[in-house]
């Protein structure tokens, strides 16, 4: 077989073969074919696509090019839960806890945050002493006795897609629907869960901007999932502001324990229903979809679900009192309010904006080796749709730097945008696919 030969035939719109795909990802992967021609066949995808068995074959490819965890040892049936990624996205740490109550195991592999967005284990690491460096016999072990585990991704996990992703990321081509959901599928089924949740998000803080396209990725991940026989469903849920009031580290782990009490924002709290709804009725724990909500629910107002949350954090090394007295967690230097600078409606949050403005605060990683500051942030007061006289506080901000609070803070309220016409609030949940 020849690279260039597997080239021309995508470029003119033809059907690779299984054989052919196995090759190129194959030969990327061991350094056999180099970047020049694999960065040709990805432009070829990028402009003629990939049909569905084409997708689940690359999808496949690579998440056999390294590790495949096999969590067999693990009693029950495993339910991963992915969300594409926004800003004051906590529903992970919510949610792990809620279902890891009711009986769902929960052996979840999550990642760092890395530009506008955050991550699990940055958040994790604000509980002192927490660590997700654990070993799979650990991980396994704490699965079967608490139900609960959070591991950082190992380095030899889908490691073709780490290359693939790259070199698309330098040559146009990330941005295609069949591109990012084997990428994304291709981790998730090599860390091994038996069936899968995702939260796809769009709107202005989302990966997918429109909603058509958002729904489209749902289906193309649904479709790999359940094409490689792992029972998968997705929520499309609204990023067209942040998820809850807080964003930044710290400040997200708070409200997570506040959601966890029963005292946290309404959008984030009917999130974590809705996703831990798919995740119970997939691990059979329930069999409608009205008993998986009130087992749930039931997590929060018996208190279980915040008692799971510490169990969790004390088996992985972190400070537990911190569950109950969050007011112990470290806090910033400067928290100021954010005030209005006009009165109105708010009819548009740049959402992204408000995670790079937090990212200014130090809040957010520029590169894989950035150091963040985990109590930095910003706690809403307003939100879309939301009425403010001039003067009214929109957002406190936590800052540690008085000239990264000016130049955050500048960023931020350019984010905002405030009309006189009344604004509608969004919808949270935009579709789902099962
Ligand atoms: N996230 C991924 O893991 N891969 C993509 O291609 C896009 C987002």
């Amino acid at each position: 077989m020849r690279m260039y030969d597997v080239i021309e035939k995508k470029k003119m719109g033809h059907i690779l073969t299984k054989e052919e795909i196995q090759y190129m990802v194959e030969g990327f992967t061991d350094g056999s074919i180099p970047d020049y021609q694999v960065a040709a066949l990805l432009m070829a995808i990028y402009f003629q696509g990939m049909n569905k068995e084409e997708t689940l074959e690359l999808t496949l490819c690579m998440a056999r090019s390294g590790d495949m965890l096999d969590l067999s040892e693990i009693e029950g049936i495993k339910v991963d839960k992915h969300s594409t990624g926004g800003v004051g996205d906590k529903t992970s740490l919510v949610l792990a806890p809620m279902v890891a109550a009711v009986g769902v195991p929960v052996a979840k592999m999550s990642g760092r945050g890395l530009g506008h967005t955050g991550g699990t284990i940055d958040k994790l690491e604000a509980f002192e002493g927490f660590s997700t460096a654990i070993s799979e016999e650990q991980f396994i072990k704490n699965v079967n006795s608490i139900k609960i585990a959070i591991a950082g991704q190992t380095a030899n996990l889908a490691p073709a897609d780490k290359k693939l992703y790259a070199l698309r990321d330098v040559t146009a081509t990330v941005d295609n629907i069949s591109l990012i959901a084997g990428s994304i599928m291709s981790k998730k089924i090599a860390s091994g869960a038996d069936a899968i949740v995702l939260d796809v998000k769009t709107g202005s803080g989302a990966f997918m901007r429109e909603e058509k396209d958002a729904i489209n990725l749902a289906k193309t991940m649904c479709d790999i999932g359940n094409g490689y026989g792992r029972h998968t469903v997705a929520v499309v849920s609204d990023m067209n502001q942040p998820l809850g009031l807080a964003v930044g580290n710290t400040l997200e782990v708070i409200e997570a324990i506040n959601t966890l009490r029963g005292e946290g924002p309404d959008d984030l709290h009917e999130l974590c229903l809705q996703l831990g709804t798919q995740m119970v009725l997939l691990a059979k724990v329930a069999e409608t979809e009205e008993e998986a909500r009130a087992m749930l629910e039931e997590t929060i107002t018996s208190g279980s679900a915040l008692k799971k949350l510490r169990e969790f954090v004390e088996a992985q090394g972190g400070e537990g009192k911190y569950v109950d007295q969050p007011e112990l967690f470290e806090k910033a230097n400067i928290i100021e309010p954010v005030k209005a600078p006009k009165a109105g409606y708010i009819d548009h949050i740049e959402t992204e904006e408000i995670g790079f403005a937090t990212m200014v605060l130090g809040g957010g990683r520029e590169t894989k080796e950035s150091v963040i500051d985990l109590a930095v942030g910003y706690v809403f007061e307003k939100k879309l749709g939301d009425y403010v006289n001039e003067g009214d506080t929109i957002a406190i901000i936590h800052a540690n730097d008085e000239a990264k609070r000016q130049e955050s803070q500048e960023r931020f309220l350019k984010a905002i945008s405030i009309t006189e016409a009344v604004a509608d609030k969004p919808a949270l949940i935009k579709g789902m696919i099962k």
